[in-house]
Parts: C-alpha cells; structure tokens; sequence
C-alpha cells in the first residue's frame, strides 16, 4: 500500500459514506498486522451496538474483537504493554478528543488505523473528522455505489427521520447515494444528536 514508516509510529484514516466498506478496510488492515504477530488492540465507541456487542463487524459479516469505550481517553486505560497498533472504527462517535488521543498515541510510537464516517446524514462533515484527515500521513476516501443511479457515492441518505437519538449502521436507515441523488431536505433540518456541533 505504501512505504512502512520506521522507528515512528503514524496514523492512517479510512472514511467515507456508509455502505463503503471502511469496517473492511479496517479489519484487513489490522488482521494483516496480526499474521506479521503485531500486538493489535481494536476499540470502538459503545453506542455501536450492530450486530456483535464488543467486536467489530462488516456488512459481509466479518468480525474482529473490539473494546467498547465511551470517549477517546478511555483507550488509555485499557492501553496494554507492548501494543503496536490500534484500530479504531465508527471514530466519528467518540467525540470530543479523538484528535488529540490519536495524535499522542501515534507519537509515541503507534500505528493508529481509524475508520470513520466523514459526513452525518445531512453532508455535514462529523467534528475531528477533517482535522484528523488533515494531521494523518495517510487518508483513504472509500466510496460506495449510489443505490439511486450506480454513480459513485459519498452521502449517507437517511431514509426516515426516525425519533431514535442514534441511528448507527442500521441498515434500512440509509442508503449511499452521489451528489445528484442525495436528499438532505427529504428528512428535514432536525438537528443531528450526535456529535458536539
Ligand atoms: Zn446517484
């Protein structure tokens, strides 16, 4: 993929819409580091609650073991000796910190992999998003496949307003959509809970 760094630790962000394969692109990542008997650690925000409580998971199924926390920080207090990489998926609903956390870890010494969505349902990019894309050596944009016209999709198009304060990863929720198709007004201009903005 590219030149592995040395003596350094760096960070690599996968983002893009839902339905675009970063969970993938984050468990090949990291099982890759495995079969090299890198110590990985694999952490995710608790309110994902798809699928697998305490594991990561694709949409194809794929799983690999993951520690809920509830904020960035708390990946310090489940930091173990000797860890060499840390993934990081569903990153936009860590919160507030997510910069600062993954700057330090990768500083000293770690390979940090995160996954994130880059925009919520309305295309407003998610807070510490961009300037994590901004501050990392390496970002990767997935797009999925408009499900309106089969264009190249980088929206996540909300499908019911819903009164639920989280919507994550539900699948009949949203669908990827381009920029044609997307339609942030077809669900109103109701505040996204998630998130501080
Ligand atoms: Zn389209």
């Amino acid at each position: 993929m590219h030149h592995v760094p040395k003596d350094t630790g760096w960070i690599e962000v996968v983002v893009g819409s839902m339905f675009s394969g970063k969970t993938e692109e984050l468990i090949r990542r990291l099982r890759r580091a495995q079969y090299a008997k890198q110590k990985v650690q694999v952490f995710k925000p608790a309110l994902d609650d798809r699928y697998v409580a305490g594991s990561i998971a694709s949409h194809d199924q794929r799983t690999l073991e993951a520690r809920l926390i509830d904020g960035p920080s708390d990946i310090y207090l489940y930091l173990e000796l000797g860890t060499e990489v840390i993934g990081i998926d569903e990153a936009q609903f860590l919160g507030k910190g997510l910069c600062e956390v993954v700057q330090d870890l990768a500083n000293r010494g770690l390979r940090v992999v995160v996954a994130a969505l880059d925009q919520d349902y309305r295309g407003v990019p998610f807070p510490e998003i961009p300037e994590l894309m901004a501050t990392s050596e390496y970002v990767t944009k997935n797009l999925a496949i408009c499900v309106q016209c089969g264009n190249p999709a980088n929206r996540s198009q909300r499908l019911h307003g819903g009164d639920s304060k989280v919507q994550v990863g539900a699948a009949e929720s949203y669908e990827p959509r381009c920029r044609a198709c997307f339609r942030p007004e077809v669900i109103g201009q109701q505040q996204f809970d998630m998130g501080d903005d």
